[in-house]
């Protein structure tokens, strides 16, 4: 696989070395498809974090000052390693996830988006101008990178996530400190590598493993001044408040609960494949995974029929078997807690009309969950008002198009809708009054592009500049505005001061 392997426990990357954590304390990290030990991962203390930012902080004064168009051009070289090792990669990315090879892939080329839009750095961190405000004064507003910034990511795009962050970041000129997932650790040694070999200098980029104490170690530490945080709901309110009380600038993406609304005109064998690979694709691990879907009542009995067929279709196994469509989720413990939703969906009066229990029985190994779906379900029931981040579906019954909209905006998530119609005025509607950041019209992900922004709404999100696209540059930089007045040698004259009346 690659030279850091993955047998060893892992170590740090701070300064551009491989540094032993001085934690005693490491997790497992197995293969959630076979449930065979990978690595071990370093719980790393508060004392790793801070040679971490202080390796950035030592680094930013050099990498801040090297002009952005160098900067961009490593971007470039880094981009040619990313595809070039990209099988190398998607491969990690199964072991670690459990997600198949193709998603994998998918992953992979959405983080490589984001290097791409990075390599536009030079033209992103133009600044305005505006010359003659008054007589012989200009004014123009420069952007400048924050400094050193972190990255804590989850476990679900253990490639991709970190690259919502640090090409935008570094590129900028800032330098970062990353905190993957403690259970997803492994890609980022690789990327670190690789990261290397594209010749960033030591100290730009850096990866410090663990758990709680690391994540509070840089909410905390002073050096730092801004944080991107993904991750789930709560952790994300946490990561906010606690940023923003230590004086940073907090960007906190959090959980979802993305609700799709079929509408009666549309094609229904259609709709129902998009909105079961939306749900069940990636284990419903993904944070625009289709996990309610609000049926107008005269095509619900359709729908839910045609939801099964598609569901039996899927082939359950280790991702890195050709032909697997649903892979495991991300460990026993996660699975026991989805186990324990489908019991209280059951209690709650909730019709399970697909019991993905019974197809992980044939499994002797691994943490799998087949396609399950819940008919009759309503917005006040726990399988509908939580995340359950796994491959469970709940189908909720409406009257028309405003009950749909009503059901949809009781949720206190707003990630992502999607809407299913031929019907351009019910398509244009949504879109208007949906609560949600980011809209799907027939569309089972809508997950923006790397040039726009992940803009997530209500407790999806937390902050105010989004991840991504240009609200990512405006995050990680911060602007200095100009104005200034020049006179001629021998010039004694105080000048206009028209500039500054009211
Ligand atoms: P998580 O919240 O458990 O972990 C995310 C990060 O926070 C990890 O690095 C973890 O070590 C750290 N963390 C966890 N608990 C903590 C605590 N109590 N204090 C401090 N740090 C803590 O999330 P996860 O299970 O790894 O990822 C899945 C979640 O991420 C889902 O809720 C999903 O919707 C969300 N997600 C959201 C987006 C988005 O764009 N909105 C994208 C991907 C994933």
């Amino acid at each position: 696989m690659s030279k850091t392997t993955v047998t060893q426990p892992l170590k740090n990357y701070i300064g551009g070395q491989w540094v032993e954590s001085e934690t005693t304390r490491y997790e497992d990290v197995p293969n959630p498809a076979t449930g065979e030990l990978l690595s071990q991962v370093p719980i790393s203390t508060r004392a790793d974090v801070d040679k971490a930012v202080q390796a950035a902080k030592n680094a930013f004064a050099s990498w801040s000052e090297t002009p952005v168009v160098d900067r961009a051009r490593i971007m470039f070289r880094f981009h040619h390693l990313l595809t070039k090792h990209e099988d190398e990669l998607a491969r990690m990315i199964t072991l670690e996830n459990g997600k198949n090879l193709p998603e994998a892939h998918a992953e992979l080329l959405r983080g490589i988006e984001m290097v791409e839009f990075a390599c536009g750095m030079p033209t992103l961190l133009m600044g305005e101008s505006l010359p003659n405000i008054a007589r012989s004064i200009d004014s123009h507003v420069l952007r400048f990178p924050l400094g050193v910034v972190a990255g804590i990511t989850p476990f679900n795009f253990p490639v991709m996530v970190p690259m919502w962050m640090y090409p935008i970041a570094i590129t900028a000129g800032n330098t970062f400190v990353l905190k993957p997932s403690e259970r997803t650790p492994i890609s980022s040694v690789r990327i670190a590598e690789l990261l290397k070999e594209a010749g960033l200098p030591d100290g730009v980029f850096n990866v410090v493993n663990g758990a709680h104490d690391v994540v509070n170690g840089l909410l905390e530490h002073p050096d730092v001044k801004g944080i991107s945080f993904v991750g789930s709901q709560p952790v994300a309110e946490y990561v906010y408040k606690t940023g923003a009380a230590h004086g940073k600038r907090v960007q906190a993406l959090a959980g979802a609960k993305n609700h799709h609304l079929v509408m009666p005109d549309t094609d229904l064998r259609r709709a129902a494949k998009t909105i079961a690979s939306s749900a069940f694709g990636c284990a419903g691990e993904r944070c625009m995974a289709a996990s309610a879907v609000v049926a107008v009542e005269d095509i619900a009995d359709e729908l839910v029929q045609l939801l099964i067929e598609e569901s039996n279709a899927l082939v359950m196994g280790n991702g890195l078997e050709e032909g697997v469509d649903l892979g495991p989720v991300i460990r026993d413990s996660h699975l026991s807690k989805v186990h324990d939703f489908i019991e209280k969906g059951m209690a709650a009066g909730a019709d399970l009309v697909r019991d993905g229990r019974e197809d992980a029985k044939e499994k002797e190994a691994g943490y799998f969950l087949g396609p399950t779906i819940f008919d009759k379900a309503d917005a006040e029931m726990v399988i509908v008002s939580d995340e359950i981040f796994a491959p469970v579906l709940s189908i909720m019954r409406v009257k028309n198009f405003d009950e749909g909209l009503d059901t949809i905006s009781r949720s206190r998530y707003g990630n992502g809708a999607t809407i299913y119609t031929n019907n351009g005025k019910w398509g244009r509607e949504f879109v208007q009054r949906v609560e949600a950041g980011m809209v799907g019209v027939n569309v089972g992900v809508p997950a923006p592009m790397g040039f726009f922004a992940f803009t997530g709404w209500k407790q999806s999100f937390y902050g105010d500049l989004h991840a991504n696209g240009k609200d990512g540059v405006e995050f990680f930089t911060k602007k200095k505005t100009v104005t200034s007045r020049w006179f001629e040698d021998g010039d004694t004259s105080i000048g206009s001061q028209k500039v500054f009346v009211k």
